[in-house]
């Protein structure tokens, strides 16, 4: 049985006390919640300052960015280590603002993903295709090209212990959502792709995420499908209602 996931990427928004005011609301519902694995992902240098406001809830810490250096002269980067000092158990890789804004390449994602994965951090890789890809049917091609290359180098040991995130682009912060029936192909296909990669026992272990304009008013539909293993939430998970809220479907 994989147990759900839902994690809130925050992105670039909210000052400190807003970012501690939000995660003091979600931690302190969170145990109502039983079922599905809560986790929030703060601007890196909110990270500490929400750790503590999260301690001793069942609540998990993630970053939404790392490089795959270990340290030295790369100005402006934060190691796998560091994020691990400062008490993070996840990291997002590969997000699709990341992809298309600052041209992270698949490569690069796998690259960062198996620092992550060395350093003892879950790395969430999102994968995702453009409005045009999927008009010219092109999603399938294009997601097993993103999940190849972002799971380069990586033995089945490794993939594991990895959470993948769909996130069809045109989704994302659009307010259009894919239906649970259009997820639900891209999952089982990225499932095949894990299985056809590795082997059955991979595939059954792997958590896949949807992510792209969950709302409390979608969250059931999408999470009732067999392989969609919880969310992850942008817009959405900026207010505790709305991301206890979709935590309670998947749970
Ligand atoms: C995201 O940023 O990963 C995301 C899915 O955003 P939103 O929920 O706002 O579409």
């Amino acid at each position: 049985m994989r147990r759900p996931l839902v994690a809130g990427n925050w992105k670039m928004n909210l000052d400190r006390s807003g970012a501690v005011g939000l995660a003091r609301r979600v931690a302190e519902r969170a145990r109502q919640i039983n079922g599905a694995d809560l986790v929030v992902c703060p601007p890196s240098v909110y990270l500490e300052a929400v750790g503590q406001a999260l301690a001793g809830s069942p609540v998990g810490l993630g970053a939404q960015n790392m490089y795959f250096e270990r340290a030295g002269a790369f100005t402006g980067e934060i190691s796998a280590a560091m994020l691990v000092d400062l008490g993070c158990r996840y990291v997002i890789l590969g997000h699709s603002e990341r992809r298309q804004l600052l041209g992270e390449s698949s490569d690069l994602v796998s690259r960062k993903a198996r620092a992550a994965l060395a350093a003892g951090l879950t790395a969430i890789i999102c994968v995702g295709e453009l409005l045009e890809e999927r008009e010219a049917g092109r999603t399938r091609q294009v997601i097993q090209e993103q999940v190849t290359g972002s799971l380069a180098g990586m033995d089945g040991a490794q993939a594991s212990q990895i959470v993948l995130a769909y996130e069809p682009v045109w989704a994302i912060g659009t307010g259009r959502v894919a239906t649970g029936a259009q997820a639900e192909e891209v999952h089982r296909d990225l499932r095949n792709l894990l299985e056809e990669r590795y082997n059955a026992d991979v595939a059954a272990s792997v958590r896949i995420q949807y992510g792209g304009s969950v709302k409390p008013e979608n969250a059931a539909e999408l999470l009732a499908q067999p392989n969609i293993d919880g969310a992850l939430v942008g817009g959405a998970s900026l207010k505790a209602d709305d991301f206890l809220a979709i935590a309670a479907a998947a749970a």
